[in-house]
């Protein structure tokens, strides 16, 4: 995959002078969203900028380690009004990981506070909102660390890609792809992660930080979650979750614990779709994945006033648990008539 030559063009003019910028990734960030913002913030400062990172809410517990992540502005909780003096006096304003401004919830007036600033976007989301000076948008790219590696390496050559950019990265890349192992994996891929390697990154180490090292309550609350909480419906093809409220404090939740149940009845031979619920103060998460052709992007828009990815997607819901999950399964009903599962 190639990032097209006159958007590098048009990015390189916006960068030619050192400038104010701002990095913004998506409420509840995960790995690709906060990798590819550390990786993209470093190669920007190393170039002369003034750079912040701010991400809406705290990312997961899981993520700690990676290189520079303290130096990100959470601005949930930021009572110092770092993220707000940032965000008042940028020039630039990157959005990494993200296709539309309501993923930055409380984030997005402060945004529409500033006029002056340029808005550019990297991100690998469908159907991305248009409203950006400059769009880096490659639904195809697997990831938006992927993005962020290739843009690097077209604008300023690979050798520019340090060790601790390359361990963000590969962060990224790793956990969008489910280990490499989803459809928008190309050769091409395997090519950046041979680059990243060459930094001298430890894969092995990457893998334990991310995906071994959980606290009890987390491995407890999937157990009770699998057991006690799947229900499969639809002649066995289709599944749902729940996490309340209760349910989250009985198990010690921290914010990061549940990523990657939703994936978890996919496993099942003939399951087609899954979906988890959980619920929050003023309203439910829902967390959507798919097999194949099944759309969850459109199941998302249309349902949850969300989206996502054909295969992975995400969004909200006002109702009570027991009035979501009705809703959920009306919905399935829907989409099954209408052959879309
Ligand atoms: P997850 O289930 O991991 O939270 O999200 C899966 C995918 O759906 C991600 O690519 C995420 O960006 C997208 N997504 C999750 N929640 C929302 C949402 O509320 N609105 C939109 N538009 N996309 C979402
Ligand atoms: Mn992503």
């Amino acid at each position: 995959m190639q990032i097209s030559r006159n958007k590098i063009e048009e990015l390189r003019g916006l960068l030619e002078t050192p400038h104010r910028i701002v990095l913004l990734a998506h409420t509840n960030p995960d790995g690709d969203a906060v990798g590819s913002s550390l990786a993209w913030c470093e190669i920007l400062q190393r170039h002369g900028h003034h750079v912040t990172c701010v991400v809406p809410n705290r990312y997961p517990y899981y993520l700690d380690f990676m290189p520079s992540i303290d130096s990100m502005v959470v601005y949930k909780g930021d009572s110092e009004g770092r993220a707000e003096e940032a965000v008042r006096h940028a020039d630039i304003i990157f959005c990494l990981d993200f296709h539309t401004m309501s993923r930055l919830e409380g984030l997005s007036s402060l945004i529409d506070e500033n006029q002056h600033a340029k808005r550019v976007l990297i991100d690998h989301h469908l159907d991305p909102v248009e409203d950006f000076d400059l769009m880096l948008s490659y639904p195809e790219a697997s990831s938006t660390c992927y993005l962020v590696a290739l843009l690097v390496e077209q604008m300023y050559g690979a050798e520019h890609i340090t060790k601790s950019m390359a361990e963000n990265l590969f962060v990224g890349m790793m956990t969008d792809t489910g280990n490499f192992a989803f459809s928008s994996v190309t050769p091409d891929v395997f090519r950046m992660v041979s680059v990243l390697a060459a930094t001298g990154i430890s894969i092995p180490d990457i893998h334990v930080n991310v995906y071994n090292s959980f606290t009890e309550g987390r491995a407890r609350l999937f157990g009770h979650v699998i057991n006690r909480k799947m229900k499969i419906f639809h002649n066995g093809t289709v599944a749902h979750m729940s996490l309340t409220a209760d349910e989250l404090r009985r198990f010690w939740f921290q914010q990061g614990d549940s990523e990657g149940f939703v994936n978890y009845p996919l496993t099942i031979k003939k399951m087609k779709m899954s979906a988890m619920f959980t619920e929050h103060s003023d309203f439910i998460r829902v967390s959507l994945r798919s097999r194949g052709d099944i759309d969850v992007n459109l199941f998302a828009q249309r349902y949850f006033n969300g989206g996502g990815h054909r295969n992975a997607a995400g969004g909200k819901s006002f109702m009570t648990m027991e009035d979501t999950i009705k809703h959920y399964e009306a919905c399935v009903k829907e989409y099954a008539r209408e052959g879309l599962l």
